[in-house]
């Protein structure tokens, strides 16, 4: 569908009326935040966020409605907040804390907003079916590394392969655990290797990436049994009735970790990078980044180059090094 256009004075209508909103909840915030007693401020962790609301897990691990002030304008899923109770359920987020890592999007204006906060690792999903690029796979892993995240690769579908063609595919990615990335063989319709996947899961905010159709939904309804539930509670603690899983959500495992997911979550890429960023998110370059012969080397065909003598080594897979370079064609585009 084209994206309607609209004209200078829509834009600016539209504007107005946006922040007249923000300025009516702000006010709402504000005569709330009137109301905190004696109640000393809590630390608190944002689940969901519909607009102005937000949905706050207490340590004690119950749901808090809370509205915020206008000037915390992107607290978003996963942030570590404070906040004041006004009533029964409902609060006021005051503050939140510093973030250890945010992913974010190029929202309609080219503009990146964050959509999560705090993850600490993404899972990598692949499938036999469809084919895997591995392209798209050293992409997600910059993004990671680049935004100082944990990664690893969970291989699913392992059901449509027998014993010869699960040795086969795993063999495809053997650069991957050398390097530090763990593969983890699962398959989500059998429930097959879901331990092993969890234990990776255990002490991390996670989220699940990958191509369409590599079982990601399937994926998270295998690990998170009680979903429905979870989501049932986050619509009491909205208290703007149906909570929708198309708005990211944190979600707690049963065996430990947390996960966060919705469709926007998934679907994130690595934002707009330079050469040298690129080269820091292959974390197999970093020994041998800054000793090449020329300063600004490219790793092409240059003499005294380290890539390539580490390449030829056999310290660096030669297909890291080829996807390295198609993502700096991507770069130049
Ligand atoms: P998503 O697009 O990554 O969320 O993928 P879905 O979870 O929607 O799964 C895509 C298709 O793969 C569906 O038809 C699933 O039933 C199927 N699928 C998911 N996991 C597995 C698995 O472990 N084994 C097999 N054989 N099929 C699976
Ligand atoms: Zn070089």
């Amino acid at each position: 569908m084209a994206r309607r256009r609209l004209s200078e004075q829509q834009r600016s209508r539209i504007a107005g009326i946006q922040a007249k909103r923000r300025e009516r909840v702000g006010v709402r915030a504000e005569a709330a935040l009137e109301q905190v007693g004696e109640d000393a401020p809590q630390h608190g962790q944002v689940v969901a966020r519909h607009g102005r609301n937000l949905v706050v897990a207490t340590d004690g691990d119950t749901l808090v409605h809370c509205l915020f002030r206008a000037n915390l304008d992107d607290v978003v899923c996963g942030d570590q907040v404070i906040w004041q109770l006004t009533g029964a359920g409902e609060g006021v987020v005051t503050a939140v804390q510093p973030r250890r890592s945010v992913l974010s999007r190029p929202d309609y204006s080219g503009r990146d907003k964050p959509i999560a906060a705090n993850v600490t690792q993404l899972v990598v999903v692949v499938a036999p079916r469809p084919e895997p690029s591995g392209y798209l796979l050293d992409q997600y892993l910059v993004a990671a590394e680049l935004a100082g995240m944990r990664a690893l690769i969970t291989l699913n579908k392992s059901d449509l392969l027998d014993a010869a063609g699960l040795a086969a595919f795993r063999e495809r990615f053997a650069p991957y655990p050398l390097i530090g990335y763990p593969l983890v063989p699962v398959s989500a319709k059998r429930e097959h290797g879901l331990d092993p996947l969890l234990a990776h899961l255990r002490a991390e905010t996670s989220i699940l990436v990958g191509q369409s159709g590599v079982g990601k939904s399937s994926l998270i309804n295998a690990l998170i049994p009680d979903q429905d539930a979870q989501v049932g509670r986050l619509s009491v603690g909205t208290g703007q009735g149906r909570h929708t899983t198309s708005t990211a959500t944190l979600y707690r495992l049963p065996s430990g970790g947390e996960l966060i997911d919705s469709p926007g979550v998934r679907s994130f890429r690595l934002g707009r990078i330079d050469r040298q960023q690129l080269e820091q998110g292959f974390r197999d370059f970093q020994p041998y980044l800054g000793h090449c012969g020329f300063r600004n080397c490219h790793h092409d065909s240059e003499p005294d180059c380290a890539i390539l003598a580490a390449v030829a080594a056999g310290n660096i897979h030669p297909a890291r090094l080829e996807t390295f370079r198609s993502l700096v064609q991507g770069l130049a585009n």
